[in-house]
């Protein structure tokens, strides 16, 4: 099964990604991460996306194509994977649709543009392990310790107010129109994204349990006609 994660940066669709790829024992792959990664590393690529990354811009279509299309070629994609922040651009979604590489599922995670503000300020990131944390709403029990591998968490260059409003500006502008292209195709499902970050994982997973259920119904007739 591949999903897709539609939102707006800070709209909790990483947290959820990372949820659904454990329910389902599929990876989540995070293309900011890989290139955070990338970049923290010095990497050839890290460094020609760095001053997108830092500025809140869109990395080139082409070198992210580049990133997404090489970690697909791991052998733990087969059964399939769940994407977090690809495709971002229409560009990356007809890259998907004409290298056949299909899209079972987009989940949109819808949250107000005051909220992502407010959420983004409160945000820390353990540069160690990745893990995601809020002040407020889904703190550290170790304060600012990371609650998984005890580095310290820091606050991402991209979560400062205005690299922020600029990010959300860009999502507006480029991203959401996405929400458009995957309903035409009937694929996409809508959560409203709660404070509670635990209430909106029941979301996403009713949905996608939803998705099992009907795909399952889908497919019994033709199991039972190749069966005869
Ligand atoms: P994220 O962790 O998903 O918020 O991504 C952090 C940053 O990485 C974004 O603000 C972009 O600069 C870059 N990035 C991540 N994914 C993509 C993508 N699919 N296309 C272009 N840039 C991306």
């Amino acid at each position: 099964m591949n999903i897709i994660f539609l939102g707006a940066p800070g709209a909790g669709k990483g947290t959820q990604a990372e949820n659904a790829g454990e329910k389902l024992n599929i990876p989540q792959i995070s293309t900011g991460a890989i290139l955070r990664e990338a970049i923290s590393k010095k990497t050839a690529a890290g460094q020609k996306a760095k001053k997108y990354v830092d500025n809140g811009e869109l990395v080139p279509d082409d070198e992210v194509i580049c990133i997404l299309k090489d970690r697909l070629s791991a052998p733990d994609c087969t059964r399939g994977f769940i994407l977090d922040g690809f495709p971002r651009t229409s560009k990356q979604a007809k890259y998907l649709e004409n290298s056949g590489i299909a899209v079972d599922l987009v989940i949109d995670i819808e949250v107000p543009d005051e909220k992502i503000i407010e959420r983004l300020s409160g945000r820390r990131v353990c540069p160690a392990c990745g893990a995601s944390y809020h002040t407020i709403y889904n703190p550290s029990h170790r304060g600012m310790i990371c609650g998984r591998c005890e580095a310290m968490l820091i606050t991402r260059e991209d979560d400062k107010p205005e690299v922020v409003l600029h990010r959300l500006e860009t999502y507006h502008r480029r991203t959401e129109p996405l929400k458009e292209y995957y309903g035409k195709r009937g694929i996409l499902e809508t959560v409203i994204g709660q404070d509670d970050v635990a209430e909106t994982t029941g979301l996403v997973f009713s949905i996608i349990d939803n998705f099992g259920a009907r795909s399952e119904c889908e497919q019994s007739p033709h199991t039972a006609r190749a069966n005869q």
